[in-house]
């Protein structure tokens, strides 16, 4: 399973998932529900984006969770969590969460994927920003999703 807010999916998320479908034999994309108040799309936004990104793999499920990520044991046959490492920065917190999960969850373990160096300092929030303030986001997220950016912005 790999979990995030995908708020929208980025080149840093599809490349994750591209690599980690390879090893699983299917791969659960597990949308977070409540992280922000106020989130850019909503979730059912999020999950026909991440849908629509992913439609050349056939391993993938895409669900949301609301809450606890370790809750996902009980009704999903999960062997591991995936997560991104960007940089050490993500580590604190990843090593954090892990751990926590692992205490919550006796069967959460978390594997960890190293970020493309080319995508090493690409987050959903930084593609925001530069959308926001009218930059180029060709290069972070495939156009389908900057075009529901676009449709977005124009509906705000
Ligand atoms: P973001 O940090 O971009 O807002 P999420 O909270 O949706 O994204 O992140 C979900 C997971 O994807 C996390 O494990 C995060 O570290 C990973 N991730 C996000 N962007 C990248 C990237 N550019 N390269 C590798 N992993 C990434």
């Amino acid at each position: 399973m790999y979990p995030g807010s995908f708020d929208p999916i980025t080149c840093g998320h599809i490349d994750i998932i591209n690599r980690a479908s390879k090893f699983c034999n299917k791969l659960i994309v597990a949308v977070l529900v409540n992280k922000e108040k106020k989130p850019f799309f909503s979730f059912e936004e999020r999950i026909e984006l991440i849908k629509e990104t992913t439609k050349d793999l056939d391993n993938i499920e895409v669900i949301t969770f609301d809450g606890l990520l370790v809750n996902l044991f009980k009704t999903y046959d999960i062997d591991f969590i995936i997560k991104g490492l960007r940089a050490v920065s993500d580590f604190e917190y990843e090593f954090q969460m892990a751990q926590i999960n692992k205490a919550l969850e006796q069967r959460a373990e978390t594997l960890f994927m190293m970020t493309s160096p080319r995508y090493s300092y690409l987050s959903s929030s930084v593609v925001k920003e530069i959308f926001l303030f009218g930059g180029e986001i060709n290069n972070f997220v495939p156009p389908i999703v900057r075009k529901a950016m676009n449709k977005k912005k124009e509906m705000k």
